[in-house]
């Protein structure tokens, strides 16, 4: 059976209670499509979505979790908050926490732990800088994270891959086909060997728009989306799940 393609929306700090329509159109459309849909709004319209969505076909998902269960740790969220508010999938290693809040991949691993002990499926994403790509650093940059980020409590476990270049994520440049189908080759070749059970998708990340969703989405072992910018009027997102078809 081919696998089908998830479509995920990262509505980063984007999104009120106002946008709450928002999502219950983009369940509408997600009905008459074949692709999984996924909305990782922000944390505080957990809640609130999930009743939206409840009895849909789009699943709701974290941005980000805490590595820790719980305890004393300010301003964080569990993944055992993010499930109790109705996620069962969250975005970690993200290249806005890896630069914008310095995470190394060992404390992604950690997150993965942690989202994997709340029956949380992560979608981990790796991704190399402009800089590391034009110093031709990109294979190991991304096998370096691919190893470091992904510990062995995956084995066995169901959970995803995002390849997002940094250098086209919310910039409106994408990456080459040549630079997807060599990335999200790597990608593969080494998940088949580190965990040859699993069958993850591999997601491309970065500029995805209506004009290049069902091109990118066709290319050799694209297993999906992860949209951030597009994903936040049913406008620009509905033509991207229509593409995954
Ligand atoms: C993202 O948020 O992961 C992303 C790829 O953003 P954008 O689609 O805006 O480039």
């Amino acid at each position: 059976m081919p696998q089908r393609h998830l479509i995920a929306a990262n509505w980063k700090m984007n999104g009120l209670a106002a946008a709450l329509p928002v999502a219950e159109a983009i369940a509408e459309i997600a009905r008459s499509h074949a692709s999984d849909v996924a909305i990782f709004p922000p944390a505080t319209l957990l809640p609130l979505m999930h009743r939206v969505l409840e009895g849909t076909p789009v699943r709701l998902g974290g941005q980000d979790c805490h590595y820790m269960d719980g305890g004393a740790y300010t301003g964080d969220i569990s993944a055992a908050q993010l499930r109790d508010a109705g996620a069962s999938l969250v975005i970690l290693g993200h290249s806005e926490r890896r630069h914008g809040h310095l995470e190394p991949c060992e404390l992604v691993a950690r997150k993965v732990g942690a989202a994997l002990r709340a029956d949380l499926i992560p979608i981990v994403c790796i991704g190399e800088t402009l800089d590391q790509r034009k110093a031709g650093k990109t294979v190991d940059v991304l096998t370096k994270q691919l190893r470091d980020s992904l510990p062995d409590d995956l084995d066995g476990r169901e959970f995803h891959v995002s390849y997002e270049p940094v250098w086209a994520i919310g910039t409106g440049m994408i990456a080459s086909d040549a630079q997807i189908v060599e990335a999200i080759g790597l990608i593969r070749t080494w998940l088949s060997e580190r965990f040859p059970g699993a069958n993850p998708n591999i997601l491309y990340g970065g500029s995805v728009k209506p004009s290049n969703a069902a091109h990118v989405l066709k290319l050799s072992g694209v297993g999906g989306a992860l949209v951030g910018g597009a994903s936040l009027t049913v406008e620009e997102f509905a033509p991207i799940i229509a593409a995954g078809d």
